[in-house]
């Protein structure tokens, strides 16, 4: 395959801050950038050359979008496949729509791991509330069952703390098919995002550790703070889901480590992570440019990181009081701020976040919760 080289046009489909910081490292590089989104002046468009607006569902309108680029990814895996496969007969998609359809779908995603030998909780695919009722009775209780389709940051989610439960949890859910597994009473949560190319060489950041609130992810701690094992098993398992799905690009593996010690694999997203945000400052190649790079054919970079580092979400509710204080945030030079461009925050929306980076992790991490906390903190005392 001849590489795609700067100069080139990449199509990213989704308009989010996924794709605005892969546009802004793609035209870093000399490319140039087209995307295709359902909405106007989004995140990926404000950055891109070219921002097409219309459903991914009108498959000529994809197809007239494919024609005008050399190579087309995706920045968020809801994207139909139907789409990723219009796209397809015109200019290569990577990675391919096969990997969009394991990964959008728990039931598909979960089998594949299971097959695949791969560690996660016990689960049960459920397609009626006499399945649930069953596997309930199998797995025990506490339970999550969560939908099989557009399911991410605990939505379309519900915990069953008794058997009696299930029916309700069923109800929640709208009774469409799902899994129902085992709960976790988990250590800590933790993530690799990692990298293959076209010619399968493969590339990661090491092992991060997230922290969520609501179901979101609230900060993430690079690299984690857990027993070197650890590090080492974790980046293997990865290994082998980009080997085993045939991987051209970026997948973040999200891992619970259980209280003892095992890694079970919770989901993937196959593209850059929310958890990859410090590689934009804290190392050598980030994992936008990673992205770039495996699509388009080249050699990735190094994935070194500098220094420790960590990330804080800045989510739409930090604007509840009125506009957050930059100047604060300014004052603090360790801080680095990032933001989406989103013009509406609203509680829960991710609208940017902080990265900061230190000697040690702990030391990031302070850095990046004050950073926050002076955003709002004129707020709480003129309450
Ligand atoms: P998910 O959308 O599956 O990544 O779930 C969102 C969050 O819900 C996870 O990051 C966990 O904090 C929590 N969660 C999901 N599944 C489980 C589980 N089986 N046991 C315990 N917590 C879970």
């Amino acid at each position: 395959m001849k590489p795609i080289l700067p100069g080139s046009t990449i199509g990213v489909l989704g308009g989010g801050q996924l794709g605005r910081m892969f546009a802004i490292a793609a035209r870093r590089l000399g490319y140039r950038v087209h995307t295709l989104s359902p909405e106007f002046d989004t995140p990926a468009g404000q950055v891109s050359d070219i921002e097409v607006t219309a459903p991914y569902e009108d498959l000529d309108a994809v197809r007239a979008f494919a024609e005008r680029v050399d190579v087309v990814t995706f920045e968020f895996e809801n994207v139909p496949v139907a789409t990723a496969e219009a796209a397809g007969m015109v200019a290569p998609v990577r990675p391919a729509g096969s990997v969009l359809h394991v990964a959008q779908h728990r039931i598909r995603e979960k089998t594949f791991l299971q097959t695949a030998g791969l560690s996660l909780a016990a689960f049960r695919v459920i397609r009626s509330l006499q399945d649930l009722d069953c596997a309930v009775a199998e797995i025990g209780c506490p339970a999550i069952l969560k939908t099989a389709d557009f399911g991410y940051d605990g939505k379309g989610q519900a915990v069953i703390t008794t058997p009696a439960n299930a029916a309700n949890a069923w109800k929640a859910i709208g009774g469409s098919a799902a899994v129902v597994e085992a709960f976790v009473d988990f250590e800590c949560e933790l993530s690799v995002v990692a990298t293959r190319s076209v010619t399968g060489e493969f590339a990661h950041y090491g092992l991060q550790e997230n922290h969520h609130r609501n179901h979101i992810l609230d900060f993430t701690v690079a690299p984690a703070r857990v027993p070197e094992r650890v590090f080492g098993d974790a980046v293997e398992m990865a290994r082998a889901v980009l080997e085993k799905l045939d991987v051209v690009g970026v997948l973040c593996v999200e891992f619970f480590l259980t209280r003892d010690g095992k890694l079970l694999i919770n989901e993937l997203a196959p593209r850059p992570h929310n958890s990859g945000h410090f590689t934009v400052d804290a190392c050598v190649t980030s994992q936008f440019e990673q992205q770039l790079r495996a699509i388009c054919g080249l050699p990735l970079g190094s994935a070194r990181q500098h220094r420790p580092a960590a990330m804080a979400n800045l989510l739409g509710d930090l604007w509840s009081f009125g506009e957050p204080d930059w100047f604060a945030l300014c004052a603090r030079p360790d801080v680095k701020v990032h933001l989406y461009g989103k013009l509406k925050p609203r509680p829960g929306r991710k609208m940017g976040h902080l990265c900061a980076m230190a000697d040690q992790p702990e030391a990031a991490l302070t850095a990046v919760l004050e950073g926050r906390e002076c955003l709002i903190e004129p707020q709480r005392r003129g309450r």
